[in-house]
């Protein structure tokens, strides 16, 4: 999957910035989390549009839930920022996200953590 050039929420540029891996490589970071009602991130080989790694998007801001497509793996992890709270690392069934429709993307994973 390429990896968006903008916000899929808010259409806005995405901050770059690189980051150092525990391997020594470096990758980019791109973020749109200025924003009250979103947090959207990947992160991407540097130069290597055409390949996303990871895509992480905010489910819900009061609770700190998150939703991580690890595109190496293909894993999909919904986890709370809160360590302490229960649901840490719940791992749901791959898809492909479908950034065109963020806001159903966002529902699908809350039904996801709902019913588990
Ligand atoms: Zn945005």
């Amino acid at each position: 999957m390429k990896t968006p050039i903008v916000c899929p929420k808010c259409h806005g540029p995405l901050l770059s910035t690189e980051v150092q891996l525990r391997t020594g490589a470096s990758i980019w970071k791109k973020t749109c989390a200025n924003k009250i009602d979103h947090v959207f991130t990947c992160l991407t080989k540097i130069g290597d549009d055409d390949t996303v790694d990871l895509i992480g998007i905010m489910i819900n801001r009061d609770v700190q839930l998150r939703a991580n497509w690890d595109f190496t793996r293909r894993q999909i992890k919904v986890h709370k920022g809160k360590p302490d709270l229960k649901l840490n690392g719940l791992d749901i069934p791959w898809f492909e996200p479908d950034l065109d429709q963020y806001d159903k993307l966002v529902d699908k994973i809350k039904k996801y953590v709902i019913f588990s």
